[in-house]
Order: structure tokens, then C-alpha cells, then sequence
């Protein structure tokens, strides 16, 4: 049994009197502990295939067992509890609080454990402690973002995600805004993570150098994986006859805001 088993996956975004296809049938199956990348033009459907396997969102049609379980159809506060259980998330913009140090950053998700009680702030704080440790960012514990570097940020942001313990990292982008040594610095953090502690990561990327530290390299285009690359060979094809409807790319240039864009974080 694979840690995530997709079948058929469709999305639909009604806009108004508009569908948006941005997920036409996909499948795929991801085993616990591989690093997968998802690649794809700007509007291909990787942010959205990001939200439904990390439960943040639910498909139209479709299914998708997570580590056994059915989530394809849960309701908001039951995919909160899987989300919280068992992933994490690092964004682009990393998502940080602008006014919250980076130890107060990392404590937030243990705000409640996963049957509700309250994780003790002594608990939490040693925890976030070590999170930020394995991030190489024990000496920037009281900083706020607007005292660190971009690179910094997203390593706070990788702390975060870790604090919880998940087996699935999930990244939209991680180094998107950042130079190239600090978005160095930031892949070394997930391959400690991923070697060292088995976790399970799942990253889109317009990068293909970064996707070349993927095991596999999923590539989407029109909402449909058009190709499947196993460490940089080309092993599986999925052919797929393009579907007639609004393009995607049309809509994604119209500017469709993505939930993935916050605008009071940083
Ligand atoms: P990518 O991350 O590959 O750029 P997305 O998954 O963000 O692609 O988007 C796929 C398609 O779905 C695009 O056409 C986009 O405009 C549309 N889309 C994404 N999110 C929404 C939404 N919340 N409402 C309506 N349309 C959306
Ligand atoms: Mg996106």
C-alpha cells in the first residue's frame, strides 16, 4: 500500500458561469519516504493537485486514500485534523507572521495537540527549540521575519511544518523567492529530512535543476500528468488526448487568484 493513492482525480472551479478543469483524471501513487516533484507550466494544475493532497482542499470527482484512509470526501474540520496530523507545509511566500519571532512562528501549530488538549507552553517551546535547531536556525530564535533573510524566512517556515511531526512535507515552490545560495541552503534542509528522517516530500518546482533531487518528476500540463520521470529517465508515459473547454492557461492569465497567494503574511 502506497502512503498516497490517487485514482482518476478531477477538480472543477466554478467561476461564476465558467468551469475551470484545472485536474482532468489524474492518478498517481506515492510510497512513504520517495521525494516526488511536480512540474508543469504556470497554470498546469500543480498548485491545486498541492491543496488536495495535502488536504486542503477536496477533489470534484475521484479518489485519494491517505495512508489508508479515505479523505476524498471529508469535511473541513476533518481534513484539518489529518493536515495537522500528518503534514506539512512550506510556501513561496513562506507564510510567516510579520510581527511574531521565529520561536512564536514555530510554537503556533502545537497550539492544540491532535485530540484537542493543550500541548504545555514549556513542551512547546523546546520542541520549536529543536525544529529550528534542525534547520540550522538555533541563533535566530527571538528574530522576526523583517530581521531575517529571504532564506532564512523559509527555513523559520520549514520549522514550522516540521514541529509536528508529519510524514509528508509539502512545498509550492519553497525557493521561488530566493537567490540561488540561499535556495541552496534551503534544499539542503530538505534533503536532511528527507535522508535523515525518512519524511516524505512533495514539491512543485518550475526549477528543473531542483527538481533533479527528486526521485520521481511528475509533469503536468492541462491537469493531466503528461509524463512521469524516474531519477531524470524517462520510464513511464502517460499519453493524453487533450480535452476540449476553457484553457487552462487562459484563466490562470486572467489572473484567478490561487489560495496559495496571502496578503497580509510575509
Ligand atoms: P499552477 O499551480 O500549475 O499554476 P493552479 O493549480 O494554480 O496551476 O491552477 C490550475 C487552473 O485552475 C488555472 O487555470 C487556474 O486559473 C485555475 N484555478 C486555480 N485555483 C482556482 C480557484 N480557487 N478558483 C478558480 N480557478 C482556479
Ligand atoms: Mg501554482
Amino acid at each position: 500500500m502506497s502512503l498516497i493513492e490517487i485514482r482518476d482525480l478531477t477538480k472543477v472551479y466554478q467561476m461564476g458561469e465558467v468551469e475551470v478543469h484545472a485536474l482532468n483524471g489524474v492518478s498517481l501513487d506515492i510510497d512513504q519516504g520517495e521525494w516526488v516533484a511536480i512540474m508543469g507550466p504556470s497554470g498546469s494544475g500543480k498548485s491545486t493537485m498541492m491543496h488536495i493532497i495535502g488536504c486542503l482542499d477536496i477533489p470534484t470527482s475521484g479518489s485519494y486514500i491517505l495512508d489508508g484512509v479515505d479523505v476524498s470526501q471529508m469535511v473541513e474540520s476533518q481534513l484539518a485534523a489529518v493536515r495537522n496530523h500528518k503534514i506539512g507545509f512550506v510556501f513561496q511566500a513562506y507564510n510567516l507572521l510579520a510581527r511574531t519571532s521565529a520561536i512564536k512562528q514555530v510554537m503556533l501549530p502545537m497550539q492544540y495537540s491532535r485530540d484537542g488538549s493543550r500541548v504545555p507552553r514549556a513542551e512547546r517551546r523546546e520542541r520549536a527549540e529543536e525544529a529550528l535547531e534542525v534547520v540550522g536556525m538555533a541563533d535566530r530564535i527571538n528574530h522576526r521575519p523583517s530581521e531575517l533573510s529571504g532564506g532564512e524566512r523559509q527555513r523559520v517556515a520549514i520549522a514550522r511544518a516540521l514541529v509536528t511531526n508529519p510524514s509528508i512535507l509539502m512545498a509550492d515552490e519553497p525557493t521561488g523567492n530566493l537567490d540561488s545560495k540561499s535556495g541552496i541552503e534551503v534544499m539542503e534542509v530538505f534533503h536532511r529530512l528527507h535522508e535523515g528522517r525518512g519524511i516524505t516530500v512533495v514539491m512543485v518546482t518550475h526549477d528543473e535543476a531542483i527538481s533533479a533531487d527528486a526521485e520521481r518528476v511528475i509533469r503536468l500540463f492541462d491537469g493531466r500528468i503528461e509524463r512521469v520521470d524516474r531519477n531524470g529517465l524517462r520510464s513511464e508515459v502517460e499519453s493524453q488526448k487533450s480535452k476540449v473547454g476553457i484553457p487552462a492557461q487562459l484563466m490562470s492569465d486572467v489572473g484567478v487568484v490561487t489560495p496559495d497567494k496571502g496578503s497580509e503574511r510575509c
